[in-house]
Parts: structure tokens; sequence; C-alpha cells
């Protein structure tokens, strides 16, 4: 039977955010088995944003910074934006180039509804970010899937051969995302100048996510902005969540040709007016000094060689190293064959058993997902020792049932 609420037929098979359902789960154990609950589930560092990035916006507020701002962002923003970018990459993005976005989903949301019509078909990465295929599907686009490789050793990386067989006539764009979620890998510079010639010699857009881009412990991240002929293919990604901890505020940026980011501007406009304005302002003194970053990046680097070693201790486990963002990707697929259960079972039982949180990798969206279990070291040492613990007893007292 239909009915006047009958939903848009895009919108009936979007999945949320799936993460919050184990975040539910703990919740309830917390309550019931008073266990305190170890939370590998978090993706955003775990510090208040830096003082004087608060103190700007409590300034802009009493100033009076609280109307509209131009649907495109502050030109103040938009300007330290582009010279962040430049005098990172050598590169040459002007003010006219960027849109400031509330938050990172929303700078890849408008980047989706300007370029995927119904039928269109986009590469993603198995694994990738959830949030990608939802939108796509929501337009009507088929998300396509190129597997990423694993080696315990070498980590993840692209599978050239597989990414060229699925482009078809009507592959759209790539999407990419560097340093990657949910693997925690900082792609070569030679996997990114592959994508770029896949994506320039097929005529494709590269929508590049590289909102990690300062969580970077071993290599050199190279971004395809570096790319002289950027403006020919490249819809570029960034915000402020990660690297300054500003998740809340909700302040994301795509850089693109200027007639792309002005047609954003259109879309900005009709859909939600423009960013906050004191966060913007306060966003504008976010880049005056990278000290706090740089102390958070030599603590996440701790963390993760700590969580790394700890998690290798496991036998039945098989990690390999991050060298981006703060997530850990253990392969569990031993375990779970052995045990024959699912990587969303085990890590249901994780939680109520032991009270630990992680994410299965499920969620990110495919197949290669169901064998590990995603871990966010945005905790402190004392937690990750904790947890790993926890983890270790779990998969001990597992392998000793029948
Ligand atoms: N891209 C990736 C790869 C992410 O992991 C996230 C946040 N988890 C986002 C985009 C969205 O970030 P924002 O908070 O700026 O919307």
């Amino acid at each position: 039977m239909t009915s006047i609420f009958d939903f848009n037929a895009n919108i009936s098979q979007l999945s949320g955010e799936s993460t919050l359902l184990y975040k539910e789960i703990a919740k309830k154990v917390e309550k019931t088995k008073k266990l305190k609950i170890i939370d590998f589930g978090i993706g955003q560092p775990d510090v208040v944003t830096f003082k004087r990035i608060r103190e700007a916006a409590k300034s802009a507020l009493d100033e009076g910074f609280t109307s509209y701002t131009s649907a495109l962002g502050i030109d103040e923003l938009r300007i330290k934006i582009a010279e962040y970018l430049n005098n990172r990459y050598s590169t040459d993005v002007k003010k006219e180039e960027v849109i400031v976005t509330p938050g990172a989903k929303t700078a890849l949301f408008l980047s989706f509804i300007l370029y995927v019509n119904p039928g269109d078909e986009v590469i993603l990465f198995d694994p990738s970010f959830y949030s990608y295929s939802e939108v796509v599907k929501l337009l009507g686009g088929k998300p396509i899937y190129v597997n990423l490789k694993w080696d315990k050793s070498e980590g993840f990386s692209i599978d050239v051969r597989d990414l060229e067989n699925k482009i078809t006539k009507k592959t759209k764009m790539i999407v990419f995302n560097n340093p990657h979620n949910p693997t925690g890998t900082l792609f070569s510079s030679s996997d990114v100048e592959k994508i770029i010639n896949i994506a320039k010699d097929n005529k494709l857009l590269l929508l590049s996510d590289e909102i990690y881009d300062n969580f970077i412990y071993e290599g050199r991240m190279k971004s395809v902005l570096e790319d002289s002929d950027w403006r020919d293919f490249v819809l570029y990604i960034n915000g402020f969540s990660k690297t300054f901890s500003m998740t809340g505020w909700r302040l994301g940026y795509v850089v693109a040709r200027e007639d792309i980011i002005n047609k954003m501007g259109i879309l900005a406009a009709n859909i939600y007016t423009c960013p906050t304005s004191f966060a913007q302002k306060a966003a504008v003194k976010a880049f005056e000094t990278f000290d706090e970053v740089n102390e958070m990046v030599k603590l996440f680097r701790k963390r993760r060689d700590l969580i790394y070693e700890e998690l290798n201790k496991i036998k039945e486990i098989k990690v390999s190293k991050p060298n981006g963002a703060f997530y850990i990707f253990p392969n569990i697929g031993d375990i779970l064959q052995m045990k024959n259960i699912d990587v969303k079972t085990f890590a249901i039982k994780l939680i109520e058993e032991k009270g630990v949180v992680t994410i299965p990798g499920e969620v990110f969206p495919l197949n290669i997902g169901r064998q590990f279990l995603r871990l966010s070291f945005a905790v402190d040492e004392n937690i990750i020792k904790e947890g790993v613990n926890r983890i270790r007893e779990f998969i001990e007292g597992m392998m000793n049932t029948r």
C-alpha cells in the first residue's frame, strides 16, 4: 500500500551512521554490567578545539559577527585556505577557487549533487568512508567498487588493474581518500600519480578527500593539487574537523575551478545559505600556527606505535602499521573463519562481553571490510593498553570454547 509518507525511492535504501549503533549497545552494557566502556569507535581527536580558536569565536560573537555571510564563505577564510594549500603543495589555488562549507560532508554532498546524474557510475574503493556510497545512491548514481589490495607488511594499496577494468562509458568520477579512513593508509606518491593519470586519460572527475592530510606518521603526502593540471579534473575536499579538532564546528571546503565553485555557491545559497559566521571567523585564526597540530600528531604517533605493538602480540590477528589518519585496521579473518561468525557479531560480542567498542569493517561498506575491525587510536595510551588487553582476553576466551 502506498502512503503520502512514502519516502523518495532513493532514500529508502540509505543507511545512516552505523557507528552510532555500536555506541548505543555500549551504553546499555555500561548500565547493566557496570563495565567501563573503552571506545575505539570515535572518529575525532580527543582534544578540545585549541584555546586560541575558541577565543577567536568568542570575540567574533562579542563583536556581533552573527549575520549571514557569502554562500562561498568569508573572503578572509578563503584566502587563508588558499595560502595554506599553496605553501604546503607549491600550487596556485586562488581565493575564487575555494568554497567553505558546513563540514567536509557538505563539501562532498555539493560535489556529488553537482555531478552525479541518475545511472552514472562512481568508482569507490572498497573499503571506503561509508557516506560516499550513500550519497551517490541518493542521487540515483551507482557505486562501483574497486578493491584495495592488502598485504600484512605492505598494508593497503591500489589495484590499478581492477580500477582500469571497472571504468565504463557510464563512469563519471573516481572518489579517492588519502590518508584513508578506515585503513589508516597513506597512499604512496606512485599510487596517487597512477590515479591521477587514469582520471586524466579517461576524462573522469577525481574527487580527492584529503581531510586527514595532517595526520601523517611516515612518508610524504602527495596531494592531487600538486598536479599542475588540477583545474581540469579535480574536486578537492578538506576540512577543519580533524586537523584542528573542530568536528562540532562544522567547517569544510572544496577547491575546484572557479566556475565549479560558483555553481556550488548557488547550490549552497539554496540549501543552507552559508556556513556559520562566527565559526568561519575563528577558523581564520586556526591557520596562524600549526604548533598544537604538530604536538597532537606527535602524541598520535606514539599511540599508533603502541596500539600496533599491542595488537601485533595477539597471534590470531594480522595487522599492518598505519602511516596516516588515526585508525588501525586489523585483519581478524582467521578468527571469524575458525569460529564461523561474521565481523558484526564479533564486534557486538566484544562490546557485550568486554565493553570494548570497535567498528566492524563491513560498514565501509562492502566486502573487504568483512575481515577487518576499525579501531581509532585517538584515545589515551592507558586506554589503548586496557582495551587491547580486553580484546586479547576476548579472543582467548573465544578460542577456548568450541
Ligand atoms: N571524509 C572522511 C574520510 C571522514 O572520515 C570524515 C569524518 N569522519 C569526513 C569526510 C567528514 O568530516 P566533517 O566532520 O568535516 O564533515
